[in-house]
């Protein structure tokens, strides 16, 4: 099942033929529900043991809303927390190096790194360049893991039990230079350089993680393409260095790291990213306007 946010915070399920609306299977009849809308897809995942019967009802007898009558949103708006790993596929690892980066090793030696929640972005963007003469700025495609049951200092063998999901995450990057060498955190936290989706993809429709592939394209040219079977550290691995720090709640967000083939973006640039039983984004690329 593919769990996606559209329009103002409605939650639904993505199918090739549109969206199920779902909302009102979350609200219930809670009177607060009207209060947390933000929170609605967060409800979703921490009940969905008991919203899956009804939700898979729905989907099987109502009449999808078509894509083009709704805005897809992000469907991870307000994550606890937002994690990351730098490095984690060897192939990237191995074409950083001899450039200016912020440092040597994998996530196992780095750790992980957190994005600004202000960051994220709906699924088709866009991703819009601060005017900052002279710096490149990168696109990296990266799977995302959705927190499903709070997780707090879960072994790895404990860990994929705490996985609701996966999503698409795209994890745009400002590049060091000789003088500018600004944190992580702040190169990749500008307000829409992580768009998130199309939807969350549901673990129990994923046998095999390692066999969901990314891949990326700018203006038609496949730059990128990885599997979660790369990573250096997995996603059991990545769910228990995160929960090691602080307990990670449902609707939280791991972006796994990205595979060889990082390059820079510019105004006018389309990206597509690409799992295929996640689905696919469309996102153009332009200059802020702020
Ligand atoms: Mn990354």
């Amino acid at each position: 099942m593919r769990i996606a946010c559209f329009n103002d915070h409605r939650v639904g399920v993505l199918v090739d033929g549109g969206i199920h609306d779902v909302t009102d299977l979350v609200d219930g009849d809670d009177e607060m529900a009207g209060l947390a809308t933000e929170l609605r897809v967060a409800e979703l995942i921490s009940r969905f043991d008991e919203l899956r019967a009804p939700i898979v009802e729905r989907v099987a007898l109502s009449t999808p809303i078509a894509l083009s009558e709704v805005r897809l949103r992000c469907p991870t708006p307000r994550p606890r927390n937002f994690w990351a790993a730098p490095r984690n596929y060897a192939t990237h690892g191995a074409e950083m190096v001899g450039t200016l980066s912020a440092g040597q090793g994998t996530p196992r030696e780095l750790g992980l790194f957190v994005k600004g929640g202000g960051s994220l972005a709906d699924p088709d963007g866009p991703i819009e360049l601060p005017p900052l003469p002279g710096r490149r700025f990168d696109h990296e495609a990266e799977i995302g893991v959705v927190i499903g049951r709070t997780a707090r200092g879960v072994s790895a063998s404990e860990a994929m039990g705490h996985v609701f999901g996966y999503t698409l995450v795209i994890d745009a990057t400002m590049r060091l230079t000789e003088t500018q060498r600004e944190e992580r955190t702040m190169r990749k936290s500008f307000a829409t350089f992580s768009p998130v989706g199309p939807a969350i993809l549901t673990a129990d429709e994923v046998a095999d993680p390692g066999l969901l592939t990314v891949r990326l394209w700018v203006n038609d040219e496949l730059r990128q393409e990885g599997s979660l079977s790369d990573l250096i550290v997995d996603v059991a691995g990545l769910v228990e260095m995160a929960s090691a720090v602080s307990p990670l709640e449902p609707g939280d967000l791991i972006a796994t790291g990205t595979p060889a083939g990082v390059g820079p973006i510019a105004p006018g640039d389309e990206i597509v990213i690409e799992c295929e039983p996640i689905g696919r984004l469309r996102i153009p690329v332009t200059e802020r306007s702020w």
